[in-house]
């Protein structure tokens, strides 16, 4: 038997069967190139779901990390460390918020600013002022708390009820106002529905919830957990922005450049909410995820990649374009930067398309029900980036609309 076919088997037997079955094991990587244990090329216009912006194998990760390694790996809460500390300085610059938690994936973010809203009421003596706005479709992770923010059904499905928020259609501004009362505590968003199929926040819409909740005294929570590390040209675009300013901000996926890392950012106003001893979790900012993200951001400013970022999104747009236009199976494009969607047409089995893609080489996602999500790393070359889309074209332009 074959190495993948022995992995293969074990992996039916032995792994929880929560992802479905997946065929292809993958070995190596080296920039946006991975390769599977038959030796088989991909090119990888996914990154992981937008995590290894740097692309694989980079060498200034790599030895922040080996170095980190044989440095210190480990650290409890009891104690500081330079990686974590100077971190912290750099994303509240970034960011321009004050303080940062940190934990080790996108829902423990999610879950730190709800605990943080709430606890923030509560400490003021409104009890009461619990519930949150969130939007239809959206994601914010699939913890308990971070579900009952999370607005699309098929990942609640049979996890008993999750309580204390009120859903809006996302853009519906009208309909988000409609939504407030003095029990609100927090409105929270991401500035593009990347999981629920890449939307984009209508014009205006972000700066309204800013003012509704500047208003109401509830604060603006923004999930820049995809979109942020660069993806849409600027570091955490839509928490820059001045209108839009959001009291906190999570990040996770790309922030430690493929090394699990969360961050849960919060203004001045939140910083006494979470008491020593209220909120906490043994891996949060350790100094080896930390070391990754310095070298994350080390590499942005190093290797020009917000620039980068720009270029290349204009050139996924430009090529993701004609592809709707000369394309049947696809009926439109949707997205910003490097964040971006092919809408695919009605009767496209969208898994169908995904397996065509990675046998031709490619290697995307679906967002949504029915859209092929690009999230290709920061550092990926033009000429492959065309390689990759010549071959997307093709595929899609076989496939029977
Ligand atoms: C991926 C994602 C999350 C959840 O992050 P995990 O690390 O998978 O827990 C939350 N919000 C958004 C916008 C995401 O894309």
């Amino acid at each position: 038997m074959s190495t993948t076919q022995d992995l293969v088997t074990a992996a039916d037997s032995h792994l929880y069967q929560n992802y479905g079955p997946r065929s292809v094991v993958l070995e190596r990587g080296q920039g946006s190139f991975v390769w599977d244990t038959e030796g088989r090329r991909y090119l990888d216009l996914y990154a992981g779901i937008a995590v290894s912006v740097l692309g694989h194998a980079h060498p200034g990760l790599t030895q922040a990390i080996c170095a980190q390694a044989g440095k210190l790996l480990h650290q409890t809460n009891y104690f500081l460390t330079m990686p974590n500390v100077r971190l912290a300085q750099r994303l509240c610059a970034l960011t321009g918020m004050e303080r940062a938690f940190f934990c080790n994936s996108g829902t423990e973010a999610t879950e730190a600013a709800l605990k943080l809203v709430r606890r923030h009421f509560y400490d003021l003596g409104q009890t009461e002022r619990f519930r949150v706005i969130a939007f239809d479709n959206a994601f914010h992770g699939r913890t308990l708390g971070a579900l009952s923010l999370t607005g699309q059904a098929k990942y609640k499905e049979g996890f008993g009820p999750v309580g204390g928020v009120t859903h809006v259609p996302f853009g519906d501004l009208e309909a988000t106002a409609r939504a407030m009362g003095p029990d609100v505590a927090a409105i929270i968003t991401e500035p593009i529905q990347a999981e629920g199929g890449i939307h984009v926040a209508p014009a205006g819409f972000l700066a309204g919830l800013r003012r509704l909740c500047t208003e109401s005294g509830a604060f603006l929570i923004m999930d820049e957990i995809q979109t942020g590390m660069g993806r849409t040209g600027e570091a955490f675009l839509f928490s820059q922005a001045e209108d839009v300013r959001p009291d906190v901000v999570t990040m996770a996926k790309a922030l430690g450049g493929g090394v699990p890392i969360g961050a849960m950012l919060c203004d001045g106003a939140l910083a006494a909410a979470l008491p020593p001893g209220s909120h906490g979790t043994t891996f949060g900012g350790n100094p080896l995820a930390s070391a990754a993200a310095l070298a994350t951001l080390t590499a942005f400013e190093e290797e020009g990649l917000l620039e980068r970022s720009r270029t290349l999104g204009e050139q996924l747009t430009r090529r993701l374009d004609d592809i709707v236009v000369r394309r049947p199976a696809v009926v439109a494009r949707r997205g910003v930067g490097l964040l971006q969607g092919l809408v695919l047409a009605d009767g496209i089995v969208p898994k169908e398309a995904l397996t065509r893609l990675r046998d031709a080489g490619v290697l995307v996602t679906i967002a949504g029900s029915n859209v092929v999500r690009f999230t290709p790393a920061l550092t990926i070359s033009s000429k492959e980036l065309d390689e990759g889309l010549d071959i997307v074209d093709r595929v899609l332009g076989d496939i029977p609309a």
